[in-house]
């Protein structure tokens, strides 16, 4: 467990609130940490005693980033051959789901260390990890062990609990296994432990958990998504899972319920305030509109859908629809990094080369990396730099030419993209990330490990190939 300290961030040359329009810039504002919150923000603040000062001169300060959609036990399976110039569908077949037996709870903790680590030194201080490695014979101890690592890193950390229920066999990845999927009482009864044991209601959370199925349509009946859907408002837990990430999944809506997806899971409750879905890459006006009136998020992954080709999720259109928007780094067996800053980075790219310049503006894509994350989440008092918000927030340094030359340099980490320096990273008032490495972190050892850890996932398919 991390030690809260009090803190003074001292002489930024800038600091982005995370806010919208004219409040997305505090200015050069000093930054006074204490109990875990923001006490003061304001021009040549004086030094407390017991308080640590950080030296922000030549640095940027952004708040911490929140990564809505990952999954981290597939930091083992970056560039896997037989699934680099593969589809959604093909790709799921030949990396995540051949090995989803071989994953054990220490593969998985190999994985969510690396994974960590580089959120971490990429500017997110909040992950919300969609881990669906679940099967009728299989442990649950995998949402223990996220819970744990996340602990040893001092990441605020959101659980969304996966896995796929009887029609699992329309599932283009869990249909090529010979695995039974879970029961509806098994998922819930676990879901229902993790709540017990980690879940916490308040704004400044530091542990979450999210019911979430792994796809609404291929990895559940209709009726027990329905279940599922009460069962989580029931406990007052929120609803995730992926939507419309390729045009495949439109066309199995139509053809096997004769809606589109946003309409589907309207039918069986699965829209609301308390809902974000990752990708939906393909949406149609009316659904845009759906989203927008019932409050439903997304959390936008550009990397794995332009990596994936699955194409560019109408992000701007939402936007101005009001949609709730976050990004997530998705995971990295179809991004090959799980770099947050990467993401936004490419987010403002990307809608840039289809639509035009007017597409994006960076401050907007530092809201939806920051404030737009923990309104998905439902943490409010997280994702925003201002007096009473928790202490996220993460100084990046600017020592190197590539930062050199700026006019307006309170955007260089958004605009010219990794590699970002997190010069320090603080989280709940703890500092995670200091003088630009993570305190105690072995890097050799993690190598070996991570390397140890792809042996044991190496199958018949990669001697194929
Ligand atoms: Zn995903």
């Amino acid at each position: 467990m991390k030690q809260q300290q009090n803190m003074l961030v001292k002489n930024p040359l800038a600091v982005m609130t995370g806010l919208r329009g004219s409040r997305a810039r505090a200015g050069q504002v000093d930054i006074r940490i204490s109990g875990g919150l923001i006490s003061e923000m304001g021009r040549n603040l004086a030094a407390q005693p017991g308080e640590r000062v950080i030296d922000a001169s030549n640095c940027v300060v952004y708040p911490g980033l929140i990564n809505t959609h990952h999954h981290l036990a597939q930091n083992l399976l970056k560039a896997v051959p037989a699934g680099i110039n593969q589809d959604l569908q093909g790709w799921l077949a030949s990396v995540p789901y051949p090995r989803l037996e071989r994953f054990t709870p220490a593969l998985v903790r190999i994985a969510a260390r690396l994974g960590m680590a580089e959120l971490l030194l990429s500017g997110a201080t909040t992950c919300a990890d969609h881990h669906y490695l679940y099967h009728a014979n299989g442990t649950t101890e995998m949402g223990d062990q996220l819970f744990d690592v996340a602990d040893e890193f001092g990441m605020r950390f959101v659980l969304c609990r996966g896995g796929a229920l009887e029609s699992a066999h329309a599932h283009p990845g869990f249909s090529k296994t010979a695995l039974q999927p879970e029961s509806l009482d098994q998922m819930i009864g676990d879901i229902e432990r993790l709540k017990a044991r980690y879940h916490q209601d308040t704004p400044v959370a530091m542990r979450r958990v999210v019911v979430a199925p792994t796809t609404p349509t291929f990895s559940l009946p209709p009726t027990l998504l329905r279940e599922l859907a009460s069962a989580a408002r029931g406990m007052g837990l929120r609803l995730h899972t992926h939507l419309s990430e390729t045009q495949n999944y439109v066309n199995f809506c139509r053809e096997k319920y004769n809606c589109l997806p946003v309409e589907f899971v309207a039918e069986h409750e699965w829209l609301g305030p308390d809902v974000w879905f990752a990708h939906m890459v393909h949406l149609q006006p009316g659904e845009i509109r759906m989203l927008a009136q019932t409050g439903t998020g997304i959390s936008h992954c550009p990397v794995s859908n332009s990596r994936l080709g699955s194409g560019i999720a109408p992000v701007p259109q939402m936007a101005e629809a009001g949609v709730p928007i976050s990004i997530g780094v998705d995971g990295v067996a179809s991004n090959e990094s799980g770099s947050m800053m990467g993401e936004l980075h490419t987010a403002w790219l990307i809608h840039r080369a289809a639509q035009g310049a007017q597409a994006t503006v960076a401050e907007d894509v530092i809201h939806w990396g920051s404030a737009g994350g923990a309104e998905v989440l439902g943490l409010g008092a997280v994702g925003t730099l201002a007096v009473g918000q928790a202490a996220d927030l993460v100084i990046y340094g600017l020592d190197h030419p590539r930062f050199f030359g700026f006019h307006d340099i309170a955007l260089a980490p958004v605009v010219a993209g990794e590699p970002v320096a997190v010069r320090y990273s603080i989280i709940n008032g703890c500092v995670v990330v200091d003088k630009g490495e993570i305190p105690g972190l072995d890097l050799a050892k993690m190598r070996s490990e991570a390397h140890d850890g792809v042996q044991q996932l190496l199958i018949e398919l990669d001697n194929a190939s």
